[in-house]
């Protein structure tokens, strides 16, 4: 795919586009307070009165105009995850989700780099970020326009300042649509059996409590402490550490926790002491099998060897989680962060066992709980006290080229080149490994099509792909989304 020119400048304004990005990154170079300033003064020009040059010149970059398809760091075929990746440069390829373009490594650090320069000026901003219409989803396209809005009212705004003030109204925003939903779910719990229905509101107004900030008594849930766990661990860089964390912590969802009598047997006592690496002789005294009250002992253990486990990044997530969960276990008041996530989960352990009409009803009114992927304000309220570096690096993450499994590995989907798509990092995110077949397909459906006929058109032209290869990623196209796709272009080798 190789994207039309959207700008026409004429041969003067492309000169001086040239001489002004030169000078720009000649002070870039040689940093001091007088060229900052100056920097800072070109920039905004840069933004208003060259744009458009400016923009032309950035598409001759990403379509590579004079080398339309550049895979000079390529291999013949296909056949690695990177150069698999590096098929996408150039806006070459679109998402196979959503049909937008994505950006290389080093297409996005340039584009970082670019976006950075213009945060000084909201305005110039919005009108360089715009330039990449291509790769932007549409929320995000709505928070440029927003974003611009307040430029035109406050002219030389920072777009800090505009972000810390958008954030402010979505989080107002936001609230007022989580309350709703949750005061609809209420209202929905009369259909449900007295203890259940009860049940329900208890939780409505935790989650209310969450919403302002308020402690309350929070029952602690094994299953949902070791879904949490699970999540940070899996961001920590020691990935041994993180699968001993994730381990141990599974081990506190067993059963034998929920027993009233709090007494564990031999078999559990031995298997606890070899999970928290407790040396023989210091064994003695610390759980006794069959002895009441032994469960909320060892339940504290395992916390404090998940304490000793976390480390590096993630080190003080894990440790307050853990602190949490021992307040928990303790019965004391906490204050703990509204997470929609977590309501839903909550709603669906006590909703257990009712049929699956009513299951489906509360579920429909919990999906109108407003989200980052189809909410701005959701989007928004993550950049609370952020520096405006997050915002633009997220802001061009969401775009970045990713190896898709379509057949998800954690559902035995192989990790090969049959197997793999390139998709940008927020459908890649979306699909996750769920289930997307048929009316659960969340992305469009024509991107496939148009996504296959770039391959399709390489593998017989150029031999970038092997057929084989190509062959095997449609069919698992096909049978994850049951969207049909139309390969009888596809040159089969006799
Ligand atoms: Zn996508």
């Amino acid at each position: 795919m190789i994207l039309p020119v959207v700008f026409n400048v004429n041969h003067s304004s492309i000169r001086s586009f040239k001489s002004i990005k030169l000078e720009h990154e000649q002070l870039i170079t040689r940093e001091t307070p007088e060229n900052k300033l100056a920097q800072n003064s070109i920039a905004k020009n840069f933004g208003r009165n060259y744009l458009s040059a400016y923009s032309s010149g950035m598409l001759n970059f990403y379509t590579g105009k004079n080398n339309p398809i550049s895979f000079q760091a390529l291999p013949k075929v296909i056949q690695t995850k990177s150069a698999y990746r590096s098929y996408a440069r150039n806006g070459h390829i679109g998402c196979i989700y959503c049909d937008k373009l994505m950006f290389s490594s080093d297409e996005m650090a340039r584009s970082m780099h670019t976006l950075s320069n213009f945060a000084k000026d909201a305005k110039s901003f919005t009108q360089v970020a715009g330039s990449f219409s291509e790769y932007l989803k549409p929320n995000q396209m709505n928070i440029i326009d927003r974003i611009s809005k307040m430029a035109d009212t406050h002219p030389g705004i920072d777009l800090e300042t505009v972000i810390s003030d958008i954030v402010l109204q979505s989080e107002k925003n936001v609230v007022e649509k989580q309350v709703k939903v949750l005061e609809d779910v209420s209202k929905l719990s009369a259909i449900l059996p007295d203890d259940k229905a009860h049940k329900i509101r208890t939780l409505v107004q935790q989650f209310k409590y969450r919403l302002n900030g308020i402690a309350y008594v929070d029952e602690y849930s094994a299953k949902e402490f070791f879904y949490q766990i699970r999540k940070l661990s899996n961001l920590m860089s020691d990935k041994t550490k993180a699968y001993e964390i994730s381990t141990i912590a599974e081990y506190l969802t067993h059963p034998v926790f929920k027993n009233e009598s709090g007494c564990l047997p031999l078999k559990v006592v031995k298997k606890l002491y070899e999970l928290t690496k407790i040396v023989p002789h210091k064994r003695a005294q610390l759980l006794v099998p069959d002895k009441p009250g032994m469960a909320s002992k060892a339940e504290r253990l395992i916390l404090a060897e998940i304490e000793k486990c976390s480390c590096g990044n993630m080190k003080n997530s894990i440790n307050d989680l853990c602190d949490v969960t021992k307040k928990k276990l303790d019965g004391v008041p906490v204050v703990l962060k509204f997470s929609n996530k977590a309501f839903s989960y909550k709603m669906h352990e006590i909703l257990e066992g009712e049929n699956k009409a009513v299951v489906e009803q509360f579920t429909a009114c919990t999906r109108k709980f407003p989200a980052s992927v189809n909410n701005e304000d959701a989007y928004m309220v993550k950049y609370k006290n952020m520096p405006v570096e997050k915002f633009i690096y997220d802001f061009l993450d969401f775009s970045k080229v990713s190896i898709e499994h379509i057949h998800p590995r954690n559902n035995n989907g192989p990790d090969n080149i049959g197997n793999w798509a390139l998709a940008c990092r927020q459908c890649n995110s979306i699909h996750g490994s769920d289930d997307i077949f048929g009316e659960k397909f969340p992305f469009k459906p024509e991107a496939g099509q148009h996504y296959f006929d770039t391959i399709i058109g390489d593998t017989n032209k150029f031999g970038y792909f092997r057929v084989k290869d190509v062959l095997k990623q449609i069919e698992n196209y096909e049978s994850q989304t049951g969207v049909k796709i139309d390969s009888s272009k596809l040159e089969i080798p006799q």
